[in-house]
């Protein structure tokens, strides 16, 4: 069974934390000792894990991201959203975190971020867990 989490992101390029969904997620799985694995169907978001403690890591990030891919910077693409696309690669789309009696064996300061790089949209985080 995979879950698709339906995630409502409020600004145009913002870090969500879906820890607590994901992790909702596994304890109803039933998987004790496994992995789980997530996937983000889309070109101009992406997932990541990084500290959830102090909210000024994920502005830090967003805006050195910025200062590396700018807005504008007479790009190809003509949507008009090419530096998105490009977050999205330097994120990537996929994440893997191992399952330990019942839950996500996570670092003490991790979190799992959906990162919107051309919001804010509705968007979609594909969830399996796999025993083992
Ligand atoms: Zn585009």
């Amino acid at each position: 069974m995979i879950k698709e989490l339906q995630i409502r992101t409020p600004s145009h390029a913002c870090f969500v934390d879906i820890t607590s969904e994901v992790g909702r997620f596994v304890g109803q799985s039933g998987v004790n000792e496994g992995i789980c694995c997530l996937y983000v169907p889309h070109t101009t978001a992406g997932l990541t894990i990084n500290e959830n403690a102090d909210p000024t890591v994920q502005s830090d990030i967003l805006r050195q991201l910025d200062k590396f891919v700018p807005w504008d910077d007479h790009y190809a693409h003509s949507e008009g959203n090419a530096a998105a696309h490009i977050k999205s690669s330097l994120l990537g789309s996929s994440l893997m975190i191992l399952i330990e009696s019942g839950r996500l064996r996570l670092g003490t300061w991790q979190g799992i971020f959906l990162a919107e790089f051309d919001g804010p949209r509705t968007r979609q985080v594909w969830v399996k867990t796999l025993a083992g």
